[in-house]
């Protein structure tokens, strides 16, 4: 395999920062042209002088003349701002562009680095959500594959390449159930962002790790999987399995199931991606199955979280209601972590914001990014006349 060229939008982040390792275990195979970085300057000084990158974006312009001078006695070309993300991802020296920002921001670079045909290994689902129908339709018009980094996307994309042209049946998504798994609704009701905060399996940033405690983050990655498999939303099973092992399966129409697994550890698809389809050895924790004893799995509790209901509604209505979903999400979740609003006002607010922002059928770009910025107006407003 020749050298492949890296570009990580958001390199200081979790999935960030554990596709740096990745490719500090094979320095040979892979080569870092392009990190960037919303605010975490001093992260990305460090990161640009150990893997000698050449382009290195600080979105925030307060923190440009900190990372410029902190790299001048480097190689390392400084930019600052989101537009040079997009340009320099879409740039010549790129092979294959990592897309781990977070939330709806991801969307704008993702985008430009489709249209330059870079292959795309995505972990920002966000993109998908707010936009799916769009970024498939360019990715197969830019001839820019996805290469899914969520490790159940992945899990489905390993096990689909048993399918051999035969139909896909269904998936089985598995979903850890996250920290509340075996609250009751008034414990989880009252519930701190510290104990949202602790998940019991994956160790993830902050948004995502909220996402997961109300399952929001399985009903994107429904929606995600929806996408990348071309998949209804009826065929598309969630199944909790607190021990994150198998980490998704598809089922056949004889009956069949494939499944994935591995320990917990986000590296392993994030490898895979990088390198596909060639897999590499990986200093990670090995699966014991003696050790684990056994595996379990439940249905999905919609009463209990309801974000999960909500997603699968959106992909119902389809159109621009799953973006609403997101940036009201958004919003949401970063009101909790700053304690202004419960727990259950996240799911409240964002189907206020689904039933009351205006329905597009078949929403551009330009359209994809006002309801965007109407969502995300009207449950800010409804944040701010319950927040405490
Ligand atoms: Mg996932």
């Amino acid at each position: 395999m020749r050298k492949r060229h890296i570009a990580i939008l958001g390199s200081t982040g979790s999935i960030g920062r554990q596709t740096l390792d990745v490719v500090r275990q094979h320095p040979d195979r892979f080569d870092v042209e392009l990190i960037t970085a919303n605010n975490s300057s001093d992260l990305l000084i460090q990161q640009a002088r150990e893997f000698d990158v050449n382009n290195v974006v600080i979105c925030n312009p307060d923190k440009y003349a900190q990372v410029r001078d902190a790299l001048a006695d480097t190689d390392s070309k400084v930019f600052c701002g989101i537009d040079s993300a997009c340009s320099l991802a879409a740039a010549d020296g790129v092979d294959i562009v990592v897309a781990a920002m977070v939330g709806f921001s991801g969307l704008r670079p993702t985008l430009a680095a489709i249209e330059a045909g870079k292959i795309i290994a995505l972990a920002n689902k966000e993109t998908l959500v707010a936009a799916g129908s769009l970024v498939m339709e360019r990715s197969r018009s830019c001839n820019a594959p996805i290469l899914p980094v969520d490790s159940e996307h992945s899990a489905i994309f390993q096990c689909l390449l048993a399918a051999q042209g035969n139909k896909l049946e269904k998936i089985h998504l598995t979903a850890s159930g996250g920290p509340f798994r075996n609250w009751t609704k008034a414990q989880i009701e009252t519930a701190t962002k510290a104990d949202a905060l602790k998940h019991p399996n994956w160790s993830m940033g902050a948004k995502i790790t909220i996402d997961s405690a109300t399952m929001m983050n399985k009903g994107f990655e429904v929606i995600e999987a929806r996408w990348l498999f071309g998949t209804g939303a009826d065929r598309i099973h969630v199944v909790v399995h607190p021990e994150s092992v198998i980490h998704s399966m598809v089922e056949f129409e004889d009956g069949a199931v494939l499944a994935q697994l591995g320990c917990p550890d986000m590296r392993e698809p994030i490898q895979l991606a990088l390198s596909f389809p060639e897999r590499l050895p990986l200093n990670n924790r090995k699966l014991d199955f003696a050790a684990l004893g056994s595996l379990t799995f439940q249905e999905p509790d919609l009463e209990r979280f309801p974000a999960l209901g909500l997603a699968f509604e959106s992909l119902k209505k389809g159109g621009n209601v799953p973006c609403i979903l997101n940036a009201a999400n958004e919003a949401c979740v970063a009101a909790y972590l700053q304690d202004r609003i419960g727990f259950y006002d996240i799911p409240a607010i964002a189907r206020d914001c689904m039933a009351t922002v205006p329905f597009i059928a078949q929403p551009t770009l330009e359209e994809v990014f006002s309801s965007h910025e109407e969502a995300l107006a009207r449950a800010n407003g409804l944040i701010e006349k319950i927040a405490r």
